[in-house]
C-alpha cells in the first residue's frame, strides 16, 4: 500500500456539507473580499489564540511582510532570523530593503539558537524573527529577554504553528506580531492562499489594517504606502468551518507523532532528542552516536506537529533512507535541503558555507514523514517497519 505524504481531500470530505453551505453563503452575498465573513473569522481567531487582535491577510508570507512594514523595517535595518527555515521568513525582510541576518539553529528543537542570535546583534538590528518550526515553539522567554535588553521588535513566524503553545500561551501572541499561514498543508488549511496577523498592540493593529489595503485611510487618502494584502471572504468562510475542528486535528497529529516515536524508538541505533542537549541553551551540535534521532517535544511546549522530522546521521544516509522509502511507495519530504544563507539569491549578503554549522548539518540530515491528521495508524506502522528494514540493511 502506498503511503502519501499528504491527503488534503480526506479532511475536507468530512466537512463537505458545511463547506458547500459556506460557499453558497458567500456566493449569494455578492461580497467577496474582506467584509463580514472576514471579520467573523478574525474575531473567532482572536478568541481562539487569546490575541487582542487578529487580522486576516492574503497569505502567511504577506502576514510577515505587513508585520515588518507596520514596524517600519526598511533599508539600513537588520533583522535576525534563522537560516534553517522556509524562504518566506527572510524573503520578506529582503523585499523591504532590509538585511536578513541569519542565526544558527538548535539541533534538538530545530529553532533559533539564542546565543548565536545575541552574537549577531549590531546597532542596525531592529527586530528578531523567530520561527516556530515544524509546530514547536522557539524559546520565547529567551527571545523576549534578548529583545527587551537590546531594544528589538519581535515578529513570530508562526506559519507552521497555529495553536501551538509556549508555557501555556499560544505562539504568535507573545511578540509585537505573530504571523500565521493557512496554506492548505498547514495545520489549519484554507482552500487556497490565506494568512493572518496577531497582535496585542492596538496601534500596531490599526497600522497593519491600513497597510493591508494600500495604506488607505480614509477612502482614497494614503498617508502610508501599503499593498494589496486582503483576505477573500470565501477563504474566511471556509476557515470558519474548519477552526472549530482544529483541536481534533491537533489531537490526531499528536497521536500520530506518539505512535511514530513509540515504534521507531524500538529499533537499535535510534534515540529521542533530549532537551538537555538543546542548542538554545548551549550552541553547537553534540557528538552523535545514534543512527536516527527522533524529534522531541519539550514539556513546556504544546507541539502541534506540522511535521514529524527525523535526523538521519551519517553522510548520505538521509538520502539513502528517502530513496528506500520512495522505492516502497512511501512519501516523505526534505524541509529544508539548503539553508537560506547558502541560497543563490542571498549570495550578496556576505554569508558563506561554514557560517551556520548546525543549519548546514540539519539540511543534510532531516527527513519529514507523513503525519497528516487522517493518516491511518496501519500506514504509520508500515512506515516504521520499512525504516526498521532500512536500519537492518
Ligand atoms: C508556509 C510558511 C510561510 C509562508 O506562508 P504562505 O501562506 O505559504 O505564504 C512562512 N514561513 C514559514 C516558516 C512557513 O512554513
Amino acid at each position: 500500500m502506498n503511503v502519501n505524504l499528504l491527503d488534503l481531500k480526506a479532511q475536507n470530505a468530512a466537512l463537505e456539507p458545511e463547506l458547500l453551505e459556506a460557499f453558497l453563503r458567500v456566493l449569494h452575498s455578492g461580497h467577496f473580499i474582506l467584509g463580514a465573513e472576514v471579520e467573523r473569522f478574525e474575531r473567532a481567531l482572536a478568541e481562539f489564540t487569546g490575541a487582542k487582535h487578529a487580522l486576516g491577510v492574503s497569505s502567511g508570507t504577506d502576514a510577515i511582510l505587513v508585520a515588518l512594514m507596520a514596524l517600519g523595517i526598511g533599508p539600513g535595518d537588520e533583522v535576525l532570523c534563522p537560516s534553517f527555515t522556509f524562504f518566506a521568513t527572510a524573503g520578506c525582510v529582503a523585499r523591504l530593503g532590509a538585511k536578513p541576518v541569519f542565526v544558527d539553529s538548535c539541533p534538538v528543537c530545530f529553532n533559533l539558537d539564542l546565543r548565536d542570535a545575541a552574537r549577531r546583534i549590531t546597532p542596525r538590528t531592529k527586530a528578531i524573527l523567530p520561527v516556530h518550526l515544524f509546530g514547536q515553539a522557539a524559546e520565547m522567554d529567551g527571545v523576549l529577554a534578548l529583545a527587551r535588553e537590546r531594544g528589538l521588535r519581535v515578529v513570530e513566524d508562526a506559519a507552521q504553528a497555529v495553536g501551538a503553545t509556549y508555557r501555556g500561551k499560544q505562539v504568535g501572541t507573545l511578540g509585537d506580531f505573530g504571523t500565521i499561514s493557512f496554506f492548505p498543508t498547514k495545520n489549519l488549511g484554507a482552500l487556497g492562499d490565506a494568512g493572518a496577523l496577531l497582535t496585542n498592540d492596538t496601534a500596531l493593529f490599526e497600522r497593519a489594517r491600513t497597510l493591508r489595503m494600500h495604506g488607505m485611510e480614509p477612502k482614497y487618502y494614503h498617508a502610508h504606502i501599503g499593498g494589496c494584502f486582503r483576505l477573500d471572504a470565501l477563504q474566511a468562510a471556509f476557515l470558519s468551518v474548519k477552526l472549530p475542528h482544529f483541536k481534533d486535528y491537533s489531537a490526531d497529529r499528536r497521536r500520530n507523532a506518539a505512535l511514530y516515536t513509540e515504534r521507531l524508538a524500538k529499533w537499535p541505533g535510534v534515540r529521542i532528542a533530549q532537551a538537555k542537549d538543546c542548542g538554545c541553551a548551549h550552541a553547537g551540535a553534540a557528538e552523535e552516536t545514534a543512527r536516527l534521532v527522533l524529534p522531541a517535544a519539550y514539556p513546556h511546549n504544546g507541539h502541534t506537529w506540522n511535521q514529524y522530522t527525523l535526523r538521519v546521521i551519517g553522510a548520505g544516509r538521509r538520502d539513502a533512507l528517502r530513496a528506500h522509502l520512495t522505492a516502497r511507495g512511501i512519501g516523505s519530504e526534505i524541509y529544508y535541503p539548503l539553508p537560506l544563507h547558502e541560497q543563490k539569491c542571498f549570495a550578496g549578503l556576505g554569508f558563506k558555507h561554514g557560517d551556520f554549522p548546525v543549519a548546514e548539518q540539519l539540511s543534510g540530515e532531516v527527513i519529514s514523514l507523513p503525519i497528516y491528521p487522517e493518516l491511518p495508524a496501519e500506514q504509520i506502522e508500515q512506515v516504521c517497519a520499512e525504516i526498521g528494514e532500512f536500519l537492518k540493511a
